[in-house]
């Protein structure tokens, strides 16, 4: 069965088209700009040239229109007839307390993810449209929702509750979700088989370090904790958001620069993080590593302040878990950096970490970079959401 995956955000879309069975990636492409002038559909079939059309797209129905014809085109398409996709995943960014696992999309469902839209207001209405806009063009095709926030509903409460008022989390469920949890959970699940070892027996910390940055503590195959939030904004430093911060900063800066509360919401979503902290050198971490490396002051400071509050998490999930048998990195920074691997583990030689050097610079496959007599090992896994998706969505409808 080909299974078609649906990342909608506001005005983009990213989908890929994947074997189920073989877990082979067909097709995979990108729309951009929807809604806006210059909107364009880069499609890339596996082993083909890419094809990008700069065409205009109105609305996200408009765009999957685009995305459906691309991958039945008689020339460059992939399938003969869209009856061969046999089912649509959905990527969905917040389920709330609703959703502890992927379930298939009724409207009782489109109803319960409606009523989490105020706890992400920016991602939901979107994944809302392109469910909407599947089922309108794909009419009796099977969808499913996959939660960003479903693999850490199994976190205790004490690792989900914040230190306020009781009555905030029982009328407005205030409390900690937890997001990139499909990529929290499918990086341990790999871990466990790359170690060789049961996924039950395991105390895993996984470093989803990209663009967006959270940690997770997974402890006998279930999560247990993690440095997002309520939001996203929660936990480590990041490209552009800040990370934990005291709270009290919110209404200092508020006063001293005359700002309103949701002036002070867009400085720590969009203009803080490591952009911020290098004073508006970079979000990119490429950039500031360079930096860093020149002996520029801002690059210095970034990267240590960043590198230290993953380290801080490290040993804070270490003893949450009371151990931790591997540390997983993944995601852009995760997965390529070298460098930044080497900055966090050179802290963590009381966990008994050694890298090697020469695993530490491969890239691309799965790895374990520590030397053999580490006692707590290192990884990179090559985070792959799509496909977590797809095996999701496979096993609810096949
Ligand atoms: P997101 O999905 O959250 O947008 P990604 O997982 O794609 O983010 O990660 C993007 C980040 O990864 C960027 O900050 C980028 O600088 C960083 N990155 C990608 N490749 C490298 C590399 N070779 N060295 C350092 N950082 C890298």
């Amino acid at each position: 069965m080909k299974i078609l995956v649906i990342n909608c955000g506001s005005s983009s879309l990213k989908f890929q088209l994947i074997d189920a069975v073989t877990e082979e990636l067909i097709a995979k492409g990108l729309c951009e700009r929807i809604g806006i002038e210059g909107s364009q559909l880069v499609y890339q079939p596996t082993g083909k040239d890419k094809v990008t059309t700069i065409t205009p797209m109105e609305d996200h129905t408009q765009a999957i229109r685009l995305v459906l014809n691309a991958l039945s085109d008689k020339e460059t398409g992939v399938v003969k007839d869209l009856s061969e996709i046999g089912a649509v995943g959905h990527r969905i960014v917040h389920g709330g307390e609703k959703f502890a696992s992927s379930t298939v999309i009724t409207d009782e469902v489109i109803k319960a993810i409606t009523d989490c839209n105020e706890l992400a207001p920016l991602h939901n209405p979107a994944n809302l449209i392109g469910i909407a806009a599947c089922q309108e063009l794909m009419p009796g095709t099977p969808m499913v929702g996959v939660f960003d926030t479903a693999f850490h509903q199994t976190m205790p409460k004490e690792a989900y509750l914040y230190g306020i008022p009781y009555e905030y989390y029982e009328k407005y469920k205030i409390r900690r979700y937890g997001f990139h949890g499909t990529s929290h959970s499918y990086v341990s699940k790999k871990a466990a088989e790359v170690l060789g070892q049961k996924y039950e027996d395991l105390k895993l910390i996984v470093c989803h370090l990209g663009n967006g940055a959270s940690v997770s503590a997974v402890k006998n195959g279930k999560c247990i904790d993690t440095s997002m939030g309520l939001t996203p904004l929660e936990g480590l430093i990041m490209g552009t958001r800040s990370g934990d911060i005291d709270p009290a900063i919110m209404e200092f800066i508020a006063h001293k620069e005359g700002k309103s509360i949701d002036d002070v919401m867009t400085i720590l979503n969009k203009k803080s993080g490591v952009l911020g902290l290098s004073s508006n050198l970079s979000s990119d971490f490429r950039d500031l590593q360079a930096a860093y490396e020149k002996g520029d002051d801002a690059g210095i400071r970034t990267m240590e302040t960043f590198a230290y509050r993953v380290t801080k998490y490290i040993g804070a999930y270490a003893a949450a878990m009371n151990g931790v048998d591997a540390i997983c990195f993944t995601a852009g920074l995760g997965e390529n950096s070298s460098f930044i691997r080497n900055m966090i583990c050179s802290r963590l030689g009381y966990l008994g970490i050694t890298l090697d050097q020469t695993q530490n610079e491969k890239r691309g496959e799965d790895l374990v970079i520590t030397t053999p007599e580490s006692t707590t090992k290192v990884l990179v896994i090559p985070t792959n959401e799509e496909l977590a998706i797809a095996r999701e969505t496979y096993a609810l409808v096949k």
